[in-house]
């Protein structure tokens, strides 16, 4: 049987467990009272296996609907709900959680919630933490979409941005109510993402200051109004990167070919189709990035004329004509030349391989002007699960365990913080 090299589930799992941002960070969790919590459940589990403290602190509302046990479960630290109960951590010291928090995330914040934080209103345990600290504050509202509408809840919306605090969601779909609206909680995944960006923001040293240029993904080309040349990449490194980059204080853009993973938060992202499109978005970002990482499997050819008909089958073979796409690395080093070594970024390359693997990838580093080259062996380049790749510079060669996309994408980026550093 042959395997599948298409992406699947797993590779969205690897990507939930271990995070370095998130690792031994206290993240406060506000609960409020709305049928969402049972998403909050969720994510207080995925932050845990991500390696973060999480402090949940529930509004009395949210208590009513889920029992501060399933939270303590999941977390394995003491949940804080009531401000007035005798022996608790929140009794003896009502700000402790607050002092050691390195971001509040209030998921779900209710429209009443909202409110309150605007307002600074510091009537329970909630109020009480988010006065008190000083660390960044997320909000993944849900509630009914007129709510959410309401000119009262965006003005407090309002308040709350210019106070720099940050949104992710409501999205619109299904209500618990059956109906359609804005009003939905972003899904786990997604609060998770717009939190490592938040905590990104704040990071010293590593990649802060620095811009990061990624391109990733497959590239397609039309053949006619319904068929398309493409490959099995999934872009999955390249989003990998995308975020490692920004939660290590870059700013980040990413040129993607037809990808089903959601735009990043925080991360600059361009969607694009062809190879010449990928050209044109890396080249027009070029001068600005310090680091140029081309993680994309660019199709080589492209149909000579795309038919603006469906093209009809006959019985006897097909001949489709294709001209070259042109290297998109090879054309960019050309205009890396007229820049100052100073201005010149930092370029990593990859190099998916069936023979030869480091021969080829040193071949890659010298014709294509890499820094660094990753070089690993396809098929296994397009699956999921665990990647074993060998980094090949000027300087030698690392064979790296086998790892999860996610830690792969770290170890470049450590590479490429050294890279940054020497120059
Ligand atoms: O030559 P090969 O396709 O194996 O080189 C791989 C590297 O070159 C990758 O980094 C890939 O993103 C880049 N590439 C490119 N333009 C192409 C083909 C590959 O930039 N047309």
């Amino acid at each position: 049987m042959k395997t599948d090299p298409r992406p699947n589930a797993s590779e969205d799992r690897d990507e939930s467990s271990h995070i370095p941002v998130l690792q031994d960070r206290a993240i406060t969790l506000g609960v409020s009272g709305s049928i969402a919590v049972y998403k909050a459940l969720i994510l207080a589990s995925r932050l845990t296996q991500a390696g973060a403290q999480v402090d949940v602190v529930m509004t009395r509302a949210a208590t009513e609907l889920v029992r501060p046990l399933a939270f303590q479960a999941l977390t394995h630290r003491p949940v804080v709900h009531d401000l007035w109960e005798a022996g608790s951590e929140i009794a003896m010291d009502h700000v402790a959680t607050a002092h050691r928090s390195s971001a509040l995330l209030v998921a779900p914040a209710t429209a009443d919630r909202i409110a309150q934080l605007a307002l600074g209103l510091a009537g329970d345990a909630l109020g009480t933490t988010a006065l008190a600290t000083r660390a960044p504050l997320l909000l993944a509202p849900a509630m009914e979409p007129n709510m959410w509408a309401h000119p009262a809840t965006q003005g407090h919306v309002e308040t709350l941005l210019q106070r720099g605090a940050r949104f992710v969601g409501p999205e619109e779909g299904r209500m618990a109510s059956g109906k359609m609206g804005r009003g939905r909680m972003a899904e786990p995944e997604r609060i998770i993402d717009a939190l490592r960006h938040v905590l990104g923001l704040g990071v010293e040293g590593g990649l802060r200051g620095r811009r990061v240029l990624v391109g990733t993904g497959p590239t397609r080309e039309a053949l006619d109004p319904v068929r398309f040349l493409s490959n099995h990449a999934s872009g999955s490194i390249g989003f990998a990167l995308a975020r490692a980059a920004r939660d290590r204080g870059a700013s980040v853009t990413l040129v993607t070919g037809p990808a089903r993973f959601d735009s990043p938060e925080g991360v600059e992202t361009i969607r694009v189709e062809t190879a010449l499109e990928m050209q044109a978005a890396l080249h027009s970002r070029l001068r600005e990035c310090d680091a140029l990482i081309m993680s994309a499997a660019v199709g080589d050819y492209r149909a000579t004329e795309i038919s603006e008909s469906k093209l009809k089958k006959s019985e006897g073979p097909m001949r489709l004509e294709l001209v070259r796409n042109p290297d998109i690395l090879l054309g960019l080093d050309e205009e890396l030349r007229s820049m100052t070594p100073t201005e010149r970024p930092i370029r990593v390359g990859f190099a998916a391989e069936t023979e030869s693997l480091v021969a080829n990838a040193r071949d890659k580093l010298r014709r294509k002007g890499l820094d660094l080259v990753v070089a690993n062996t396809v098929p296994a380049a397009f699956g999921a699960g665990l990647h074993q790749v060998t980094l090949v510079s000027a300087d030698g060669e690392a064979e790296l365990q086998p790892m999860y996309k996610p830690q792969v994408a770290e170890r470049i980026l450590d590479r490429v913080e050294r890279l940054l550093e020497r120059d």
